[in-house]
């Protein structure tokens, strides 16, 4: 019997005895069978997590021992690697090199976080009066429900984990059913790296059944989701019952804005990888080119060829520049998006449709597709596709510029290019987006805060405001010369008097 779920320091079965086959999106092959938790499962997770976390073992540790432990976790999976970013890659379909560049990327946020844990001090509040220490003091936040989407697992669960482990807290990993199986793989490591027993949880299965429980049940102290915004909302309001923090990591329309006076093809190259890098399932893919009239031609014309040429694959196709979609519904969905957008007036120049490539015809392949002609009133510009689907849109102006980019309800990211350093750092400022690239797109660095504005999400992720979700702050203050308080009288006072 399949035991791939991790309670209280045991492998266990799902409750019911109930498993769930993980296909290739690649080819629909067996990559592997993982059990399926029920929520008597999830209560299970959560109970072992409580009594962890109560026990205060774990919270005792010294900021020093616990960053021993999370550089030892880096460390295994450093040693893991190949092993691992073939999980990974077997699981999402992406090809194997870019699972590998996922993969350093958790290693530095592990190695990260082993280091800025250790930097936590105390903060001493002067109060101008001898007698008293005052100090604010930080204390893990508790009991934490992670839950994590598809496209990058083992990644976007790091930087969850990661600083959870270094705060001190237990928790609950619930990665996407379609993606376990580097979760589990954390797992072992997590527990040969000698975390205590039910600090960390693995729990696998849909949201809506394994993942729920976990954003209502009274003794979980702290949600951190990535996700979908649909799925964020129901998360939030769910959390509302108990009063919950709640850390959200939703999706995003993220403009790339192109001026005239930029490096056009530097902008062009740029853009090509911005919206098809992993066939357009990243949050902050740049999915909006928002381009100047002036070059609106060149740089599209440019953008189709480029489209046209990208080669697709299997993970381990040594040729293809990027993969499949994740599933048939995710496929069917991003068909969809296309059909509305054409409906509603954009232009196809390229794409469309499913790969027609024989190799392709077991898996979930969609061609790179650009749409012309958009705006910010048809549902292709407002709506994530997270598929390989670039609008164009244009301009005439820089304030032009700031104000279709913020003409969404997400902020995530966004990028502008252009030669005039005044004009970029206007435009970046002006841009209501968590992350703004200057004549770039894509890099991030576990050293600097990721996460939205408006519907992209709440609180960030990565860098020391990334520890500082999974922390409550706490003040404590010492009379070292106790005294009275001199409010009310101390005398018995006569009923006459
Ligand atoms: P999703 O459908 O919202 O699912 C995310 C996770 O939530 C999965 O583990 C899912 O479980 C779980 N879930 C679903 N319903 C739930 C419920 N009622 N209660 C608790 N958990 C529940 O998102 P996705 O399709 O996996 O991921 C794509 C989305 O993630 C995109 O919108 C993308 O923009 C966003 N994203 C954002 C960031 C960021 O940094 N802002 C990064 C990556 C992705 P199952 O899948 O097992 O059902």
């Amino acid at each position: 019997m399949d035991r791939s779920l991790f309670i209280d320091g045991f492998w266990r079965a799902a409750s019911d005895g109930s498993t769930r086959e993980i296909r290739s999106p690649h080819d629909g092959s067996l990559v592997v069978v993982v059990s399926e938790a029920t929520a008597t499962d999830s209560s299970a997770a959560i109970d072992a997590a409580r009594r962890s976390f109560d026990s205060g073992e774990f919270a005792s540790w010294s900021w020093r021992r616990r960053s021993d432990l999370v550089a030892r976790i880096a460390d295994l999976l450093e040693r893991d690697a190949v092993e691992i970013a073939r999980k990974e890659s077997g699981d999402t379909g992406k090809r194997l090199v870019e699972a590998e560049y996922d993969l350093a990327d958790v290693i530095s946020v592990f190695r990260y976080y082993a280091k800025l844990g250790v930097a936590v001090d105390d903060r001493i509040v002067q109060t101008g009066d001898d007698r008293i220490r005052s100090r604010i003091t930080h204390e893990p936040v508790g009991v934490c429900a992670l839950i994590g989407p598809w496209n990058y697992p083992l990644l976007q669960a790091s930087w969850k984990v990661a600083p959870a482990l270094m705060a001190g807290c237990s928790f609950i990993l619930k990665p996407s059913e379609l993606t376990p199986s580097t979760a589990i793989h954390l797992m072992h490591i997590i527990q040969e790296a000698g975390a205590p027993t039910g600090v960390a949880n693995l729990i696998l299965g849909a949201g809506t059944i394994a993942g729920a429980p976990l954003t209502q049940d009274s003794r979980v102290d702290l949600v951190s989701f990535t996700g979908g915004l649909m799925t964020g909302r129901r998360i939030m309001a769910a959390a509302a019952e108990t009063v919950k923090k709640v850390a959200l990591e939703l999706g995003g329309k993220n403009p790339n804005i192109i001026f005239a006076d930029a490096d056009i093809d530097a902008a062009i190259d740029n853009a090509v990888t911005a919206v098809f890098l992993h066939s357009g399932q990243v949050c902050s893919a740049g999915t909006r080119l928002l381009v100047e009239r002036s070059i609106h031609d060149r740089v599209v014309s440019e953008i189709v060829r480029r489209a046209k040429a990208i080669r697709m694959g299997g993970p381990d196709d040594l040729l293809a520049e990027t993969g499949p979609l994740i599933s048939r519904a995710h496929l069917e969905k991003v068909e969809r998006y296309v059909d509305s957008a054409i409906a509603e007036g954009a232009t196809l120049l390229t794409g469309g449709k499913r790969s027609g490539e024989k190799s392709h015809s077991a898996g979930w392949y969609f061609e790179p597709t650009v749409l012309d002609g958009c705006n910010t009133r048809m549902s292709c510009v407002q709506d994530e596709s997270f598929g390989p689907v670039l609008t164009i849109e244009v301009f005439d102006t820089e304030e032009e510029a700031i104000s279709l980019g913020n003409d969404t309800i997400y902020g995530l990211a966004g990028a502008v290019w252009s030669a005039d350093t005044e004009k970029t750092e206007r435009v970046a400022r002006a841009l209501r987006h968590g992350t703004i690239w200057i004549n770039d797109f894509g890099p991030y660095r576990a050293q600097a805060e990721w996460g939205g504005f408006k519907s992209s999400g709440i609180r960030r992720e990565l860098g020391p405001s990334g520890l500082d979700e999974y922390l409550e702050i706490k003040h404590i203050w010492t009379n070292t010369s106790p005294a009275h308080s001199g409010w009310f009288s101390d005398e018995e006072q006569g009923e006459d008097s």
